[in-house]
C-alpha cells in the first residue's frame, strides 16, 4: 500500500478538500500510472453530492485519467514505463458475461467495477483521478497515441467515449443528420465527433451565447431551445438526437424533431426520472434509447479515431486548488468546455 495525494469529497454537502488515498501494491498484472491530468464530469458532481444515491465517503472522483506508466507487474505485457495511458470510468469487470466476453465491460452482468465509488475485488473503495497516482488493472488502461497532447486527451476517456459509441452506435455519417443537446463536455465531443464522422450537425442549447463556439467546433447549425420557434422550425428533421443535458428535459419536445425512424439517444443521467408520451414514439417509428459509455476496446478505437482526425477535446487548465469553483461553473453551464485538473498542482 502507498498513500497518494488527492482531493476528496467528504460529505454531499462540503466542499472537496485535500486529503489522501491508499493505493494498493503493484499486482502481477496492474500498471501503476503517474497521473498527469484529470477531467472534471458532470457525473463527478452528481455522484459527491449524492444525487444519484448513497456514497461511500471520503472519495476522491475522477474518471478522466491521462498520466504516464510509472511501474509495471512481471505479467503486463500491454504496457511498459514511459508509455502514455488513460483510464476512463471502469476499471475492472467479470471478464466472463457475455457483454464482458463482447467487449462491453460497462454492461457486466456481475457489476462492473467503476473507477471511483465502486468495491474493488480486493474489497477497498475505488477512488478516482483527482490523485497523483492510480493502480489499474492492465486490462483496464488503454493507450493515448502520440498526436494527442495529455490534457487534451484526459477527457476523451469519458465525454470523448460516451458520446463516440452511441454515434457510432446509431450510424452517426455522411447524410445523416444529427442532434446534440447541451453544449457542455459532452455535447463538445459530440458535435467535433459527429462532424468528424461526415454527419450535418445541429447544436441544440439553451441559448445562442455559444454559437460561436458551437460552428467552430464543427456545428453546421446551432439553435436556442428557449425560443419556442425552434421546436416548430425543426419538426420532424433528424437522424439522431444525442441528449447530454445533465437535467431534466422535455423529453417529448425533442422526440418531436427526430424524422421517421429517427433515435433520440440519452447520455444525460440527471437524478430525476424522465418521461414521454407513448405516441411521441409511435407516430414515426421513433426510438428513445439510452447508452453508458463504451468498452475498453472502443474506448481505443475512439482514441485512434480522435488522433487520426486531430480531434481532442477543448479544455481549460486549472490547479487543484480551483475545483470547487470549477464545479459551480459547470452547474452554471460556464464550462468552454471542459475543466482539466493539472495533478502536478496537488504536488
Ligand atoms: P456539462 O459539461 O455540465 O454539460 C451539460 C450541458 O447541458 C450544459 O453545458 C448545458 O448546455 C446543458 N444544460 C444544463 N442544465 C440544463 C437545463 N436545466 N436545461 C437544459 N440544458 C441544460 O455536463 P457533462 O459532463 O457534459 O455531462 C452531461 C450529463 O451526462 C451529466 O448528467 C453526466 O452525469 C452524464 N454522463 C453520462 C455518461 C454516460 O455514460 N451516459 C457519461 C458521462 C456523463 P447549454 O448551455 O448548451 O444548454
Ligand atoms: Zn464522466
Ligand atoms: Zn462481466
Amino acid at each position: 500500500m502507498s498513500t497518494v495525494n488527492a482531493y476528496a469529497a467528504t460529505s454531499a454537502d462540503a466542499p472537496l478538500v485535500p486529503a489522501t488515498v491508499e493505493r494498493r501494491e503493484v499486482g502481477p498484472r496492474d500498471v501503476l500510472i503517474e497521473i498527469k491530468f484529470c477531467g472534471i464530469c458532470h457525473s463527478d458532481i452528481h455522484h459527491v453530492r449524492g444525487e444519484w444515491g448513497p456514497v461511500t465517503y471520503p472519495v476522491a472522483p475522477g474518471h478522466e485519467i491521462a498520466g504516464v506508466v510509472a511501474e509495471v507487474g512481471p505479467q503486463v505485457t500491454r504496457h511498459a514505463v514511459g508509455d502514455r495511458v488513460g483510464v476512463g470510468c471502469m476499471v475492472n469487470s467479470c471478464r466472463e458475461c457475455p457483454p464482458c466476453r463482447s467487449g462491453e465491460e460497462q454492461y457486466c452482468l456481475n457489476g462492473t467495477v467503476f473507477t471511483y465509488g465502486s468495491i474493488d475485488r480486493d474489497g477497498t473503495d475505488t477512488n478516482g483521478g483527482y490523485t497523483t497516482h492510480i493502480v489499474v488493472d492492465e486490462d483496464f488502461v488503454v493507450g493515448i497515441p502520440e498526436g494527442l497532447a495529455l490534457d487534451e486527451a484526459a477527457p476523451l476517456l469519458c465525454a470523448g467515449i460516451t458520446t463516440y459509441s452511441p454515434l457510432k452506435r446509431w450510424g452517426a455519417g455522411h447524410g445523416k443528420k444529427v442532434a446534440v443537446v447541451g453544449l457542455g463536455g459532452l455535447g463538445h465531443m459530440g458535435v467535433k465527433l459527429a462532424h468528424a464522422m461526415g454527419a450535418e450537425v445541429t447544436v441544440l442549447s439553451q441559448s445562442l451565447k455559444k454559437q460561436a463556439d458551437g460552428l467552430r467546433l464543427g456545428a453546421d447549425d446551432y439553435y436556442a431551445t428557449s425560443d419556442p420557434g425552434t421546436f416548430e422550425r425543426l419538426a420532424g428533421t433528424y437522424d439522431i438526437i444525442l441528449n447530454t443535458v445533465s437535467a431534466k428535459l422535455d423529453i417529448d419536445a425533442y422526440l418531436s424533431l427526430l424524422a421517421l425512424d429517427g433515435a433520440m439517444v440519452n447520455v444525460g443521467a440527471p437524478p430525476e426520472p424522465l418521461s414521454l408520451n407513448a405516441f411521441s414514439v409511435m407516430s414515426r417509428r421513433r426510438s428513445f434509447a439510452g447508452s453508458m459509455i463504451g468498452g475498453i476496446a472502443e474506448t481505443q478505437e475512439m482514441l485512434n479515431f480522435c488522433a487520426g482526425h486531430g480531434v481532442g477535446a477543448e479544455i481549460e487548465p486549472i490547479p487543484a486548488e480551483k475545483i470547487n469553483e470549477a464545479y459551480e461553473r459547470v452547474l452554471g453551464s460556464d464550462v468552454r468546455y471542459r475543466f482539466v485538473i493539472d495533478i502536478s498542482t496537488l504536488g
